[in-house]
């Protein structure tokens, strides 16, 4: 089986391989990625350091065409991606070949910004003096990637790093290395001079750890756990570094006695259950007002029956398998836990099995779970979501924000008066009304608050605040 190795100084190299396993058939072999050392990523960031200088002042039009050549790529070889990203992380095959094309529109948005990037030209306070503002490159980027996206979250911390000017050194989520080789391999044929991006695979304790310990990285992109965010966080501030952190959700969907039924359902199962809850903007506290409980569980169960979990690859299949085993060892706990804590488990939670050995777990839905419960505070990010029973809007939206969280929160409801007043109150970077929590556009910003999210938004031109730092010149005229 071919090797994939690491890209340093615009070389492959490395030896030591692990096999990418794919999770609806754990005797399949996706291939064989190199390993990286903690020296393979101090070389990574010295040959980004050394790219860095000409790439900063490299011409749009270069940086432009690089990455619309890779749009251009991506968007051809969408079916084989999309299949490669199903097969390494398990989301289904229409899901992985959407989340493939979403990289590619991702790259496509960014080429664009290359041939838009202006300043401002402010006159003085002083007489006979001009003020210029300008954004420039900050240098290093460390990009610190989760398996839970493996090609749109590469793309969209890639493709502003380099839109901007900045060199990049980026490893990917151990479980999904085939989808960031991928784009990697894409970009170096595109035309990306040697050391502007660098691919480390490997574990995060060695290869991440490198370079969150490293003075040369000027700035650090990461989304995964709260955990790993906060220690993203400690070695940022000790070395005076830019970062920017995306971490976990308990992500709230409201569903008001006044909701159409068919679409509260929709979007309650797309958000729990879709690529098997394994998204940071799914929902996994449905909070459903008195007047139609009991309608809504009913609806919600025999949705659930319709649910197809199988291999990623089958047609008709709805729910992929769970990423892993220990993955699904933290769902099959929670869904204990719930039960430990006096939630009732209303639908699935079940261990199935398939025609191949993969991890399969049913959909779960609890009922009769409360706000305080472990199950509605603590992220579980699988197939497993709880439904709390409350009185009125007013107590929905309060139990929506009693939170350490702020991803993503959403409402079903025909009434525009409370739908408005969600948007304005929902303590969340994003709110979807009549929508699920998940699902997201490529060219806005993406982001929370309080403990989901830490500095500037992602994607679309707000990326620009990240990637840049603002310069303001004074010239005496
Ligand atoms: P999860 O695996 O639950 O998504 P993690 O925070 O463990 O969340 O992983 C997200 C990314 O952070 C992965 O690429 C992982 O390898 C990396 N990572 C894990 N530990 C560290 C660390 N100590 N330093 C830097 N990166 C790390």
């Amino acid at each position: 089986m071919t090797l994939h190795q690491n890209l340093i100084a615009g070389e492959w190299v490395g030896g030591d391989g692990v096999a990418n396993i794919n999770p609806s058939n754990t005797a399949d072999v996706v291939g064989e990625y190199a390993r990286a050392t903690a020296d393979d990523a101090k070389a990574a960031i010295a040959a980004a350091k050394a790219a860095f200088p000409a790439w900063s002042r490299s011409g749009i039009l270069e940086r432009h065409a690089i990455l619309k050549k890779t749009a251009d790529e991506i968007l051809a070889r969408k079916d084989e991606l999309g299949r490669l990203l199903s097969r390494e992380e398990g989301k289904t095959l229409a899901e992985g070949i959407g989340e493939t094309v979403r990289a590619g529109q991702i790259f496509e948005f960014f080429a664009g910004e290359c041939l838009r990037l202006a300043g401002e030209v402010i006159p003085s306070v002083r007489p006979n003096i001009g003020v210029e503002i300008t954004r420039e490159p900050v240098g290093v980027v460390g990009i610190i990637t989760p398996w839970n996206f493996p090609i749109a979250i590469p793309a969209w911390k890639i493709a502003p790093a380099l839109c901007y000017g900045n060199t990049v050194v980026f490893k990917p989520a151990e479980l999904v290395p085939g989808c960031s080789w991928a784009i990697v391999d894409i970009l170096h044929r595109a035309g990306l001079p040697k050391g502007v991006l660098n691919l480390v695979m490997g574990k995060g304790s060695v290869v991440g750890q490198a370079m969150l310990d490293s003075p040369d990285v000027q700035a650090i992109t990461f989304t995964g756990s709260v955990g790993t965010g906060k220690r993203v966080a400690a070695a940022s501030v000790e070395h005076n570094r830019k970062f920017q952190l995306e971490m976990g959700g308990k992500n709230p969907f409201v569903v008001l006695d006044d909701a159409d039924l068919s679409v509260a359902v929709e979007a309650a199962v797309n958000s729990a259950f879709f690529s098997t809850g394994q998204r940071c903007t799914a929902s996994s506290r449905i909070i459903v007002t008195d007047g139609i409980h009991d309608r809504f569980v009913a609806a919600m169960g025999e949705r659930m029956k319709g649910l197809v979990v199988d291999d990623a690859l089958k047609p008709g299949t709805h729910i992929g398998p769970v990423v892993d085993q220990s993955q699904l060892n933290q769902d099959t706990d929670y869904i204990t836990i719930g039960k430990k804590e006096g939630a009732k488990l209303a639908f699935g939670g079940e261990l199935i099995s398939r025609d191949t050995p993969g991890f399969y777990l049913e959909p779960a839905l609890f009922t009769e779970a409360t706000n305080e419960m472990r199950i509605s505070r603590e992220e579980i990010f699988g197939p497993v979501a709880a439904v709390i029973r409350v009185k009125d809007y007013e107590e929905a939206l309060a139990v929506a924000n009693d939170t350490p969280f702020g991803l993503s929160s959403g409402i079903a409801t025909t009434s525009l008066k409370h739908a408005t007043h969600f948007k304005r109150n929902a303590e969340a970077g994003m709110v979807m009304v009549n929508l699920p929590t998940a699902g997201v556009d490529f060219h806005v910003p993406f982001g929370g608050r309080k403990g989901s999210s830490y500095g500037p938004r992602e994607q679309g031109k707000y990326a620009a605040e990240f990637y840049t730092i603002v310069k303001t010149a004074y010239t005496l005229a």
